[in-house]
């Protein structure tokens, strides 16, 4: 089976910090993949590069088959790194709408998304009024208009209240379901366990170890020295 994300010996220094310290990362098809670790790790930082936003110090990147930023890498990839960016007075649906417009996809792809992220009675309402929850799942909605086979989420759930946090984890989960691959970050163990079907575990930039979500039961001391407890 070809690995869509396939990432070996990655680095990334920025002056005196190496963000990214070797390494390794296989993300197969099909999968949610968690990428775990503290503030600081490098998760960011790798999936900036998986999406080509920036580029590595040293190492391979293979994405779809291709290199990041190479224009059918973008076409099959939708992502949400940090906060999305949207009108703050245009509709949710507005917002869509103009991204869509520059993507070239259809009204219907639209309705679609916004069904998929449960927004469909709010599309109409101003941006500004969304909770923050929702603002995600526009975000999340922006990542699948193009119909993505990849769908990269920078940690989704931060900084969102438990019902926000919930209704983000069954929209990631149902995209598993329906057979995307999603690579995703978070710093909560109990997030990657309740969602993802492997998880990497990062820290101070290098992979710490790697782990089918039952594996990392027996592992749990391990993960819990990396990352914060779940809150
Ligand atoms: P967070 O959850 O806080 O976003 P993270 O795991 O995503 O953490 P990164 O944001 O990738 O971690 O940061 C990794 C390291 O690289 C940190 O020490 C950070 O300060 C540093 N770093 C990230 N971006 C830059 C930059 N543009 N210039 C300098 N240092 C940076």
């Amino acid at each position: 089976m070809d690995a869509l994300v396939e990432v070996s010996g990655l680095t990334k220094r920025y002056g005196g910090t190496l963000a990214v310290d070797g390494v390794d990362l296989k993300v197969l098809p099909g999968e949610v993949y968690g990428f775990l670790g503290p503030n600081g790790a490098g998760k960011t930082t790798t999936l900036r590069i998986l999406t080509g936003l920036i580029a590595p110090t040293s190492g391979t990147v293979r994405v779809l088959g291709g290199r990041p930023g190479d224009a059918a890498v973008l076409k099959g990839t939708g992502s949400m790194i940090e906060s999305p960016a949207f009108y703050p007075y245009l509709s949710g649906l507005d917002n869509l709408r103009l991204l869509a417009e520059y993507a070239g996809v259809s009204r219907q792809r639209i309705d679609e998304v916004l069904e998929l992220v449960d927004l469909t009675d709010r599309a109409k309402d101003r941006f500004s009024t969304y909770s923050l929850g929702m603002k995600q799942r526009l975000g999340v909605a922006a990542a699948l208009l193009k119909d993505p086979e990849l769908v990269i989420l920078d940690e989704p759930t931060n900084g969102l209240d438990p019902a926000g946090m919930r209704d983000m984890r069954r929209l990631i989960r149902e995209l598993g379901t329906e057979g995307r691959t999603v690579l995703l970050s978070s710093h909560l163990l109990g997030e990657v366990q309740q969602i993802c079907d492997r998880v990497g575990i990062i820290n101070a930039g290098r992979m710490v170890a790697e782990h089918n979500v039952d594996e990392l039961r027996g592992e749990q001391e391990l993960v819990v020295r990396a990352t914060p407890k779940d809150t």
